[in-house]
């Protein structure tokens, strides 16, 4: 199925006209990654800042609260994988293991001791409230975790992605934090790249077609949520696109294509002063 639809490549264009001005790409053609994808998607001058003049992301509390709840789950699958018993101590252990981690490996500046405790509380709240409502048998069994796929597909770096958890029956799932309930009407459309990535990535690797791709938020309301979001297999056609999507990245990013896209996320991109001072801003490793 997968190769039917490798017979379609887009041409991809060379667009250094002048061989004395070879365009820097960063690290943005090393490989291609759904989150690449996607922040190419959502605005390319973004994409350019953080891919290709490759300035770091400064940790925030939400990116610190993602990170451990995600660690945390991930170890919860693993013991689950090796059939290792564990209790919830043990996780809380985990829990607070991955906390102190990240503190030292990304250190966010809290505004108070009493911000990261809330926020810490807040975090094992989600995960406490995910295992309670046992969205997953705990005794089900597993056909991998953090499963690392990669494509290498005809005119196109390497695509990479790193599924949380592959459930029996090839049932890809995503673990998320939300500040909010995600809309079902749209959530297959909001996160479509990603999961036709995975979807990609899954047929590439296995050949076989996905049993279904899940989404797993956990929400950070006052009383957390869990909102699990089932979706069928994709179809082939949602296949062909997304690999279209690959080129246009790869021409894109070749042509050296930084169109701003303004938009109310303005309000909260790490990159706004910089957007604002484009063309001037455009400068390899500026890290002002
Ligand atoms: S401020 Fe807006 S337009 Fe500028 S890089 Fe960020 S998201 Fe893009």
């Amino acid at each position: 199925m997968i190769s039917a639809v490798l017979d379609h490549p887009v041409a991809m264009e060379t667009v250094v006209d002048n061989p004395e001005s070879i365009p820097d790409y960063g690290r943005a053609l090393d490989y291609i990654s759904a989150s690449r994808l996607s922040c190419w998607q959502q605005c390319r001058r973004k994409h350019y800042f953080r891919y290709i003049a490759d300035i770091p992301s400064k940790p925030s509390p939400a990116m610190h609260l993602g990170k451990v709840v995600h660690a945390t789950l991930q170890q919860w699958n693993l013991w689950r994988w090796d059939q290792i018993q564990y209790t919830r101590s043990d996780l809380i252990r985990t829990f607070l293991g991955a906390w102190q981690k990240e503190k030292l490996d990304n250190p966010v500046k809290w505004k108070s001791d009493l911000e990261e405790v809330k926020l810490r509380n807040k975090a094992w709240s989600l995960v406490s409230t995910y295992l309670d409502e046992q969205v997953i048998d705990e005794d089900e069994d597993i056909a991998g975790v953090e499963v690392r796929l990669e494509a290498k597909l005809p005119d196109l770096p390497p695509v990479i992605g790193i599924v949380d958890l592959v459930r029996e029956g090839g049932r890809i799932v995503d673990f998320k934090t939300a500040a909010k309930s995600p809309s079902e009407g749209s959530i297959a459309h909001v996160h479509g790249t990603q999961l036709a990535i995975y979807a990609l990535l899954y047929r590439h690797c296995t050949g076989a077609r996905e049993g279904g791709l899940e989404l797993h938020h956990l929400v950070k309301t006052k009383e957390p949520k869990v909102c699990v979001s089932e979706i069928d297999p994709l179809g082939d056609r949602e296949i062909v696109n997304v690999i279209e999507l690959l080129h246009r990245y790869v021409n894109a990013v070749m042509a050296e294509d930084y169109t701003a896209s303004p938009s109310f996320m303005c309000a909260g991109c790490e990159h706004l002063e910089r957007c604002k001072q484009w063309p001037d801003s455009m400068v390899k490793g500026d890290t002002q």
